[in-house]
C-alpha cells in the first residue's frame, strides 16, 4: 500500500441523518480513509445534535465554512410535525441547509452527473443541464399567517425614522384563509448574477434565467433588471460581462419562468439556468429525475466571497433507512455524497496547492462511472442502465467494486 496523501487544512465535515448517514460512514471507511489521512473538522448535524445543541451546530458548521472556505454535507433531515414526533424535539428546527445558505449567501449550482451507459429520458438532451438557484429569501425566509376570522392583512412599510412610507391592502378577508409575505436583497440579487455570470464565464456555456415578471412586476422585475444591469455594467477582469461573454463566444438570455421550461425540454441542454430560489428547488429535481435518478445530482453552494459547499442533492433516502433499521442490506446509490466529497476536496486541493488530492478526487470520479458503465450498479439505476449484463449489488458491494477499481486507476501512473 502507498503512503495516504496528506492534507493541510481541514475540510469542514457535515454529518446528517438515516440512510445517508450510514453511507457517510461507508464512504469514508471504503474510499477515503485508505487513500487519505482525512482531515476534517468534524460537526454533526444529525437531528438528534442539532436538538441538544438548540441548533448551535448547523451555525457553528457554516461559520467553519466561513473559516476554511470549503465543506462538505451529508442530507439533513428538515423536521416536520411527524418528524418531531419521530425524534422527540424539543423544537421544529429549521431547515439546515436553509439557515447555512443564509449565513453564507450564495448559490447553489446543480449539476447531473451523466454516464455514458444512461441515457436521458429527454431525447435531445445531450449535455448535462446545471441549475443555479438562488439561495436566500423568497418563500424560504417568509412570514406566514392563517386568518383564522374575518379581518383585514396589509402590507406596510415604516422607514428607519418611523414613518410610514407604504400601505397597501393585500386582502379583506370575509372568511378564513392564508397569507403570506417575502422579501429579497438587491446585494443577494446582485451576487447570485455576479456567480452566475462567472460559472457560465468559467464553464463556457450559455446563461438563461427565468422568472415571471409578467406577473410580479415588482418582485420579479427587480431580478430581471438587476441581472440586466449587472451583465452590462459590471465587469469581469477588467471587461464588462457582456463584452466577455461575446468573446467566449456565450449568450445570457432572459424569458418567462413558463416559456424556458418548454425550451429547456427541446433543447440539446449544455446551459446554465439560473433559477430563483423555489424554481430551483423544483427544477433540480426534475432535471435530476429526468437525466435519470434523483441520486445522481450533485451541489455545490458557492457565496460571493468564495466559500463552498458540496453535498448530494437529495435527503436521506428515508424509505431505505427503515429497511436498514430492519436489518436488511439496501441498494441505496452513494453516487452524489461520494461526488460531495470528490468535489470538496478537488476545491482544498486546488485552494492548497495539492496536486495529489486533486488527482485522488479526479480518480475518484472516474472509477465510480467506469463501475456504473461497466454494469455494476444500485437498483435505482436497474431500469435506466442500458449495459447488457448488469450486475445490481448493494450499496456495501457497490462501493467495495469501486475501491477494487480506484486501486487500479491508483495504480497507474
Ligand atoms: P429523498 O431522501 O431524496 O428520497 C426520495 C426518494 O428518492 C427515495 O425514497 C428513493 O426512492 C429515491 N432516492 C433518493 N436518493 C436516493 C439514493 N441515493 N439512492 C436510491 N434512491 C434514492 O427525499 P424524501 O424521502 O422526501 O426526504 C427524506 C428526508 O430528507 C426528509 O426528512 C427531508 O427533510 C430530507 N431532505 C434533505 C435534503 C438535504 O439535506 N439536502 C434534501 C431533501 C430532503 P425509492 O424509495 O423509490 O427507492
Ligand atoms: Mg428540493
Amino acid at each position: 500500500m502507498n503512503k495516504k496523501i496528506e492534507m493541510t487544512v481541514p475540510l469542514v465535515e457535515m454529518d446528517g441523518d438515516e440512510m445517508t448517514r450510514i453511507l457517510w460512514k461507508m464512504i469514508k471507511d471504503i474510499l477515503l480513509i485508505p487513500y487519505i489521512n482525512l482531515k476534517t473538522e468534524y460537526y454533526d448535524l444529525g437531528i438528534k445534535q442539532r436538538d441538544n445543541t438548540d441548533d448551535k451546530v448547523t451555525v457553528d458548521s457554516a461559520e467553519a465554512i466561513k473559516k476554511y472556505g470549503v465543506g462538505v454535507k451529508c442530507a439533513t433531515i428538515t423536521p416536520n410535525a411527524d418528524r418531531v414526533k419521530e425524534y422527540d424535539l424539543r423544537k421544529m428546527w429549521k431547515s439546515p441547509n436553509g439557515t447555512i445558505r443564509a449565513i453564507l449567501d450564495g448559490t447553489v449550482f446543480r449539476e447531473p452527473i451523466t454516464v455514458d451507459t444512461i441515457q436521458p429520458y429527454v431525447k435531445t438532451w445531450k449535455k448535462p443541464i446545471t441549475i443555479a438557484r438562488h439561495a436566500y429569501g423568497d418563500i424560504y425566509r417568509n412570514v406566514e399567517y392563517k386568518a383564522q376570522e374575518p379581518g383585514k392583512a396589509e402590507l406596510v412599510f415604516t422607514n428607519n425614522e418611523g414613518k410610514e412610507v407604504f400601505r397597501e391592502v393585500i386582502h379583506g378577508f370575509k372568511d378564513t384563509g392564508v397569507i403570506m409575505t417575502m422579501h429579497n436583497l438587491d446585494k443577494s440579487i446582485e451576487s447570485f448574477a455576479k456567480s452566475c455570470f462567472n460559472y457560465a464565464l468559467e464553464k463556457k456555456i450559455d446563461l438563461w434565467f427565468s422568472s415571471k415578471d409578467t406577473i410580479s412586476k415588482i418582485y420579479d422585475a427587480n431580478f430581471r433588471e438587476i441581472f440586466r444591469v449587472v451583465f452590462h455594467d459590471e465587469s469581469y477582469d477588467g471587461k464588462p460581462y457582456a463584452d466577455k461573454f461575446e468573446e467566449a463566444g456565450i449568450t445570457y438570455f432572459y424569458t418567462l419562468i413558463d416559456d424556458v421550461v418548454a425550451r429547456i425540454v427541446k433543447s440539446e441542454g449544455g446551459m446554465l439556468w439560473a433559477c430563483k430560489n423555489y424554481d430551483g428547488d423544483v427544477m433540480s429535481d426534475l432535471v435530476a429525475s429526468a437525466f435519470g435518478s434523483l441520486a445522481m445530482m450533485t451541489s455545490v453552494l458557492v457565496s460571493p466571497d468564495g466559500c463552498y459547499e458540496y453535498e448530494a442533492s437529495h435527503g436521506t433516502v428515508q424509505k431505505h433507512y427503515y429497511k436498514h433499521l430492519k436489518g436488511e442490506k439496501t441498494s441505496t446509490n452513494p453516487m452524489a455524497t461520494i461526488f460531495a466529497w470528490s468535489g470538496a476536496l478537488k476545491k482544498r486541493g486546488e485552494l492548497d496547492g495539492n496536486l495529489e488530492l486533486v488527482n485522488f478526487a479526479n480518480k475518484l470520479e472516474t472509477s465510480c462511472i467506469e463501475t456504473i458503465d461497466q454494469g455494476i450498479i444500485t437498483k435505482d439505476l436497474d431500469q435506466l442502465s442500458e449495459v447488457a449484463n448488469k450486475n445490481v449489488v448493494n450499496s456495501e458491494e457497490w462501493l467495495n467494486l469501486t475501491a477494487k477499481h480506484l486501486e487500479v486507476l491508483l495504480a497507474q501512473k
